[in-house]
């Protein structure tokens, strides 16, 4: 779930509408988008990841650090391109995941997504399809596990779990509390799928793979 600028919870203003669903539309979407596009910088752009930069819902640069990756629930299925690619919508993440492991990225990571209020400046986002009463699936947990190895890499994240705005790691949206939308995404299931998520990161550390 993403907090909108302006503080309001995304599922509030989405109630009955089509904001937070998705979408047959941005499934199909997705399946026909274009994976032309030129190289990218790669401590920008996820390499091996799925390139949808939005045009709106985000600000670029102004990052004012690089404290790790806040974990997400979409609480719908489907791409969130189209969504966050809507002027209205005032949301984005920098990442999404799809239950089947598939992996877009919207915003580059030197730029601030609007998916947690406070905490935009200083921390990347990623969205998981599906819904807070459901587990991440095994595809999903190694795919943001993906994702933050390159962040490790790139930005050094930390190899650990956040639990407040101030830490660094892998963090919650829930985690910040007031400040950042006052949220429980993405619920204590997912949330505490993060020591699985980074379980993986340090195996394949260990194993010496990138
Ligand atoms: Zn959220």
């Amino acid at each position: 779930m993403l907090t909108l600028a302006s503080g309001l919870a995304l599922s509030s203003v989405a109630a009955g509408s089509v904001a937070t669903e998705c979408s047959s539309k941005g499934f199909w979407s997705w399946l026909t988008g274009s994976n032309s596009e030129p190289a990218a910088d790669p401590s920008a752009w996820t390499p091996g990841v799925k390139r949808r930069p939005v045009k709106k819902n985000f600000i670029s640069g102004g990052r004012k650090a690089q404290r790790g990756l806040i974990l997400h629930v979409q609480e719908g299925q489907g791409s969130l391109f189209e969504w966050f690619s809507n002027p209205s919508a005032k949301v984005s993440a920098h990442f999404w995941v799809s239950q089947t492991g598939e992996i877009e990225q919207y915003v580059s990571a030197h730029d601030q997504a609007w998916a947690q209020r406070d905490g935009n400046a200083e921390w990347a986002s990623v969205e998981t399809s599906g819904f807070a009463a459901q587990p991440l699936t095994p595809a999903q947990v190694e795919a943001v596990a993906r994702i933050y190895q390159w962040g490790a890499r790139e930005h050094g994240w930390a190899l650990k779990l956040a639990d407040h705005p101030q830490d660094t790691g892998l963090g919650t949206h829930a985690m910040g509390g007031s400040g950042w939308g006052l949220h429980e995404c993405p619920g204590p299931s997912r949330s505490a799928q993060r020591e699985a998520i980074m379980a993986r990161v340090l195996a394949d550390r260990h194993s010496g793979e990138s």
